[in-house]
């Protein structure tokens, strides 16, 4: 029996452990990507998982409304962590919720509905999101989907300049996009979208879901071109591996805030987790990790395209979210690296190799995963 969404891989993933996971006979995998960037700290992780023990055994449920210690803390770590002048912190349980309350907020905030968005971009699969995810293989099926919403060439300054007009609510970019094909946005590109929002009274909401949490080597991918938007959205590694989202947003957002609300939104349990995940990627301090075995990845990649050992155009990201543009197809090398080298990585685009493993991971496996890259490509 298997879920009917889903397409399932042929590894049926029985536990995991640091930067490994394992299968049901007891086979170890090395976790280059079979995470999404959900376990910056590596699975199963000790802290956390006394974290949510402790609080499922006082009280997991506690409804947003009231008050709550652990909530309260981690409404703190999120506000203390996130880029400067951003301290309300909105908890719900996906990055597309994080994004979908970010459309209602800015919305809101703004009086418009306009919205400005990047070709190649993803935010999510629910319908406010999907309207602004670009590939129209997401949106198959399911249009219409919202209204109002431009789409302009990822990059492009003037055409962004251009689009953006006086009754445009936000923009809504990823600093580096994730799943269209690991893209940097720039920074003259994101200084370009900060200056063009800012004057005409529009946000700019950068979805930091893949890129935030310390993964690109500074703690927001924003920090690196010096912008600092009105409003971030985050998921994915923020309680390592438990359902979470938050957005993030300046006062002059969060002060025009309408009705908003989930039920299940900022759980304490959840809120442990995401309370222990924040403390150890500081007390770690994993985003200089993550810059520094970054750059040796990096190296150790682009090396082996020097050497001929890697057919590949080259390698794009920062720090420990690396694309790969390989010479071929992407899907049977990752079969092949999975089924033949036990190593799991993940497609962006067609030709696309994209790596984002824990922020833990060591230099040992990152010659371990070059080694078996060019064993598959050769
Ligand atoms: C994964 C992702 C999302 C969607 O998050 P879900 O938790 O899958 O809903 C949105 N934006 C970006 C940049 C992502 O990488």
């Amino acid at each position: 029996m298997s879920g009917f969404v889903f397409a399932e891989k042929p590894i049926a993933l029985a536990r995991g452990s640091g930067v490994h996971l394992f299968d049901e006979d007891g086979d170890r995998y090395l976790d280059f990507g079979a995470s999404y960037a959900c376990v910056p700290l590596g699975h199963a992780h000790p802290a956390v998982r006394e974290a949510v023990t402790a609080q499922l055994g006082s009280l997991p449920y506690a409804h947003g409304s009231y008050p709550v210690e652990v909530r309260t803390a981690a409404y703190r770590r999120v506000a203390a962590l996130a880029p400067d002048g951003l301290d309300d912190v909105w908890l719900c349980n996906s990055g597309t919720e994080a994004v979908e309350a970010a459309l209602k907020f800015v919305r809101a905030a703004t009086g418009r509905a306009h919205v400005v968005a990047a070709m190649r971009g993803f935010h999510g699969r629910t319908m406010g999101s999907l309207s602004l995810t670009w590939d129209p293989g997401y949106r198959e099926g399911v249009e219409p989907l919202l209204p109002e919403v431009e789409f302009v060439p990822f990059g492009d300054a003037d055409a962004l300049v251009d689009a953006v007009r006086t009754d445009t609510a936000a923009v809504v970019l990823e600093p580096i996009q994730g799943e269209g094909g690991v893209h940097p946005a720039g920074t003259r590109y994101l200084r370009t979208a900060r200056g063009a929002t800012r004057a005409v009274g529009a946000a700019l909401v950068l979805d930091e879901i893949q890129t935030g949490l310390g993964r690109t080597g500074e703690w927001w991918a924003c920090e690196d071109a010096g912008v600092t938007p009105d409003v971030i959205t985050l998921a994915k590694g923020l309680a390592n591996g438990l359902p979470v989202g938050a957005t993030v947003v300046a006062d002059w957002v969060a002060d025009g805030i309408g009705d908003h609300g989930s039920t299940f939104a900022g759980n304490p349990a959840v809120c442990a987790a995401t309370v222990a995940t924040v403390d150890r990627l500081v007390v770690d301090d994993l985003a200089a990790r993550a810059a520094a075995t970054g750059a040796y990845l990096r190296d150790r990649l682009e090396g082996a395209i020097d050497a001929g050992a890697l057919p590949a155009r080259g390698v794009r990201g920062e720090g420990l979210l690396l694309g790969v543009e390989l010479k071929r197809r992407v899907g049977p090398v990752l079969r092949e690296l999975a089924l033949d080298h036990r190593i799991l990585a993940l497609p962006a685009g067609g030709s696309v190799l994209r790596l984002l493993p824990p922020l833990t991971v060591e230099r040992t496996h990152i010659d371990e995963l070059v080694h078996g890259l060019t064993e598959v490509v050769a």
